[in-house]
């Protein structure tokens, strides 16, 4: 539904603060019950949301890249895993192997991904909100309601649970 990407668009910014207070508490909660939570939260948020209405993540945050990303991209696209490296890879600031360019280069124009069964294991893992993961990225999330509706969405209903 486009509605609650248009809802996120236009109360991100104001719940922000209390997103972030909010998150800080769940350090002191039990981890295995909000991972629980979080998970099924994920599943119902990502029923009402399609990634292809969006791309946010696609189109701001460069992925992290592993080798083997970069040696099972390269393969499929018949390059060279230096050629590959040259032309789609970078370290950040931080040290970070990352893909050199915000949108992404296989991002599409209908948001679909060119590399989808090839893509890099951030991307298979973004946002973090599921299959238990919740609580072990609990310092990501606040940020990440900034760039990902779902992960917004998330929050807002679990602060209303909890
Ligand atoms: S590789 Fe695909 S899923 Fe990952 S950021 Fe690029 S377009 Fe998005
Ligand atoms: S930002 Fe979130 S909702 Fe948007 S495409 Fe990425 S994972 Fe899907």
């Amino acid at each position: 539904m486009k509605d609650l990407i248009e809802h996120w668009k236009l109360k991100k910014d104001a719940v922000k603060k209390p997103q972030r207070q909010f998150v800080r508490q769940l350090k002191r909660k039990k981890r295995k019950e909000i991972d629980e939570l979080a998970d099924q939260l994920h599943q119902k948020v990502f029923q009402e949301i399609d990634c292809l209405d969006c791309a946010n993540c696609c189109t701001s945050i460069p992925p992290l890249l592993t080798r083997t990303d970069i040696s099972r991209m390269a393969k499929h696209l018949g390059m060279k895993t230096a050629e590959f490296q040259a032309q789609y890879v970078v370290q950040d600031e931080d040290g970070d192997t990352v893909m050199n360019a915000s949108p992404c280069p296989f991002l599409q124009a209908d948001h679909a991904c060119m590399i989808y069964e090839h893509r890099p294991k951030a991307c298979r893992q973004y946002p973090h909100t599921d299959q238990q993961e919740f609580m072990q990225n609990l310092k990501l999330h606040a940020t990440n309601a900034q760039y990902c509706p779902a992960v917004f969405h998330i929050l807002e209903r679990m602060m209303k649970i909890r």
